[in-house]
C-alpha cells in the first residue's frame, strides 16, 4: 500500500526522488492501475506526476506533442488529435477510467490488450523519455525500460490512419484492436493488441502490397492468439485478418488527409 505520495513540481525533482529510493518508488499517473485489483501496486512510495505540466497537446515544428500526463479524456476532447486516435481513445469503455488514466500510464503500464497502443505503432509514434532520449514506442515497448515517459510525439499525425476494437459489448473485454495506416508514399503500417504476446506491429504483413483475401490470409498466419472466453483461435484468427484487410481497405479508399 502507498504510504508516501510526492508531488514533485518538475521533471528534474521526480528523477531525483527516483534515483533516491529506486524499486521502492513508482511513477503515479492516474492511479487507475496502480490503485485497482489486481494490479494494485505492492511499493510504499509514490512519486505523482501531476503537477509536472505535462498535460498539453501542442505542435513543435510539424510534430503533434502529447505530454505523458494528459488523461485519456483530455486528450480525446483535443481538436489537434488525428480522427483513428480520438476513435481509439473511445474504445476505453468508461469515462471515469478516461478521466482518470493517463497517456505515460497507458503506454508505460502496455496492458496486452491495450486499445490505444496499436493506433499509436500504426502512427508511429516515437516518445522522449526522463533521461532526455527520444525512442521509438516499438523500442520502448520491447525494451520496457522503466523510464519515466515526457511526451508522445507523433511525426506525421494525419496520415491516412483507420482503427478497430472487436468485442462483444462497449465493456466486454476485446478480442482484438487493430490498426492501420499508409503514409504518403502508402507505406503500409499495421499493430494489434489482444491476438499477438503483447501490442505490436505485424511486420510480416506489411511489406508486400497485399490487400483483400490474401492480406486476410498473411494477417490470420501472423498473428499467436490463445482461446479463451472471448474466442477460439480459428476465430480469431480469421477476424483478425478480416478486420486488418478491412482497415486497410478504409485507409486506401479515404484517399486524403483525416
Ligand atoms: C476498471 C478498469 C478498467 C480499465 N479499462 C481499460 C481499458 O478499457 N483499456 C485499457 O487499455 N486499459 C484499461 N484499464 C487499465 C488502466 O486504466 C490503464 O493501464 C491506464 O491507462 C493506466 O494509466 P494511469 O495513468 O492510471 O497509470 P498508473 O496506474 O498511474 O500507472 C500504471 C503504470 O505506469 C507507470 N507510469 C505512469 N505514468 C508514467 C510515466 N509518465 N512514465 C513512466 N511510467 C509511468 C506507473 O509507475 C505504473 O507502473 C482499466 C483499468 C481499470 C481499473
Amino acid at each position: 500500500m502507498i504510504e508516501q505520495f510526492y508531488r514533485p513540481e518538475s521533471v528534474q525533482q521526480a528523477l531525483e526522488l527516483k534515483r533516491q529510493f529506486l524499486d521502492e518508488a513508482v511513477y503515479f499517473g492516474g492511479g487507475s492501475k496502480l490503485n485497482a485489483t489486481p494490479t494494485k501496486t505492492g511499493k510504499k512510495i509514490a512519486i505523482a506526476l501531476a503537477q509536472l505540466g505535462l498535460n498539453q497537446v501542442s505542435w513543435q515544428q510539424g510534430e503533434l506533442l502529447l505530454g505523458a500526463t494528459i488523461t485519456l479524456q483530455a486528450l480525446r476532447d483535443s481538436p489537434l488529435i488525428p480522427q483513428a486516435l480520438h476513435e481509439a481513445l473511445g474504445f476505453v469503455y468508461s469515462r471515469h477510467i478516461r478521466n482518470q488514466a493517463t497517456l505515460g500510464g497507458e503506454i508505460a503500464a502496455a496492458p496486452k490488450d491495450s486499445v490505444l497502443l496499436p493506433v499509436l505503432l500504426a502512427l508511429s509514434a516515437n516518445v522522449v523519455l526522463g533521461n532526455g532520449n527520444t525512442v521509438t514506442l516499438e523500442d520502448y515497448l520491447a525494451d520496457y525500460p522503466q523510464e519515466l515517459l515526457l511526451r508522445v510525439v507523433l511525426p506525421d499525425p494525419y496520415r491516412r490512419c483507420a482503427t478497430h476494437k472487436v468485442a462483444r459489448s462497449a465493456a466486454g473485454l476485446a478480442v482484438l484492436t487493430a490498426a492501420v495506416s499508409c503514409d504518403a508514399q502508402s507505406k503500409v503500417r499495421i499493430a494489434l493488441s489482444g491476438v499477438v504476446a503483447r501490442p505490436s506491429r505485424l511486420r510480416d504483413a506489411e511489406y508486400n502490397g497485399l490487400s483483400g483475401p490474401a492480406l486476410e490470409k498473411v494477417v490470420a498466419e501472423a498473428v499467436a492468439p490463445q482461446a479463451d472466453l472471448c474466442g477460439s483461435v480459428a476465430y480469431k484468427r480469421y477476424i483478425s485478418g478480416v478486420v486488418v484487410a478491412d482497415l486497410l481497405a478504409r485507409c486506401q479508399a479515404s484517399g486524403g488527409e483525416q
